[in-house]
């Protein structure tokens, strides 16, 4: 992962176990959006806690890759990783629960297509099929304002999408707010559950070469910060995350009122 001060504010769940989880079906949601349904396996041990929630996914290249996880990811976990032979090694990125059924026990993820350069989690997405097993481990949320804050400024490219849209919805009633979420085409825009009080701005990018999360971060800096107190949540390719949260903490705001988060990082 890019820089971030996730630890920091990072809510951990009580519970992280490897879950094994099988594909239940796929979905093309638009142009730059694919929804892959998790469930069965071990999905009665998943806990959803809303927001952000996040987790490790672990996609097997070999009949025995799910068979040697570790039931955490820290430093150590991720060295012993590497000491498994590249061809049973997993493919390991990192996902957002977009949404958790309780009532049918069902994780939807829902992947971007970037089409410059696929990188192997984009393209398992595109050719899983019902049945196929992956693993995932829960890392808990982010999104964790201080008690006393009702206002919140949300802030993601396209990769930052799906874990916005499962805070939007699990944000109280009373909060407001706004969001802005850059998508790569018009066609990408989703409905999406906020609360009354949150102004949602789709940014569409202009042009297809633009790097993803520069016209997000142009709208940010111009925007007038909130005279409330607030939470900033921002994340997507490295360099929005980085500026507008110096940009913040410049402007004053409390290093404790911000999540930042690169999600990815452009290769040129
Ligand atoms: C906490 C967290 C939650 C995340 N949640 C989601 C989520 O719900 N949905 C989601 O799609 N992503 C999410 N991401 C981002 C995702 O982990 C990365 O985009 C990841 O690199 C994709 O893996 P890959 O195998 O497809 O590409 P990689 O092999 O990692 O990269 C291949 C190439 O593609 C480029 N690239 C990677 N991601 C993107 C992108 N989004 N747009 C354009 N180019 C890209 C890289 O720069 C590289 O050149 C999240 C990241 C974090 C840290």
């Amino acid at each position: 992962m890019a820089k971030t001060n996730m630890n920091t504010v990072r809510i951990k769940p009580e519970v992280s176990e490897p879950l094994t989880l099988h594909v239940l079906r796929s979905e093309r949601l638009s142009p730059h959006f694919l929804r892959v349904t998790l469930g069965d396996g071990d999905v009665a041990r998943f806990t959803p806690m809303g927001y952000d929630q996040w987790f490790r996914l672990f996609i097997p290249v070999a009949d025995d890759s799910l068979s040697r996880l570790p039931d955490k990811f820290n430093t150590l976990a991720y060295a012993k990783y590497l000491t498994i032979s590249k061809t049973s090694r997993p493919i390991l990125r990192n996902y957002s629960v977009r949404a958790f059924h309780k009532d049918a026990k069902e994780l939807d993820v829902d992947f971007v297509l970037h089409d410059t350069s696929a990188g192997p989690a984009a393209e398992w997405a595109q050719k899983c099929k019902p049945g196929d097993k992956v693993a995932i481990l829960d890392e808990g949320i982010s999104f964790n304002p201080p008690p006393d804050v009702r206002h919140t400024l949300l802030v993601a490219d396209e990769s930052g999408l799906p874990a916005a849209a499962a805070i939007l919805a699990s944000l109280p009633d009373d909060f407001q707010g706004k969001a802005l979420l850059e998508i790569p085409a018009p066609e990408d825009e989703q409905a999406l559950t906020t609360p009354p009080g949150v102004e949602l701005t789709w940014i569409s990018r202009k042009d297809a070469h633009d790097t993803p999360g520069r016209a997000a971060l142009s709208a940010a800096l111009a925007l007038p910060l909130p005279e409330a107190p607030f939470f900033g949540w921002v994340v997507g390719e490295q360099t929005l995350p980085t500026t507008l949260r110096r940009h913040w903490v410049k402007a004053g705001v409390p290093k404790d009122h911000i999540m930042f988060c690169g999600y990815w990082r452009h290769r040129s």
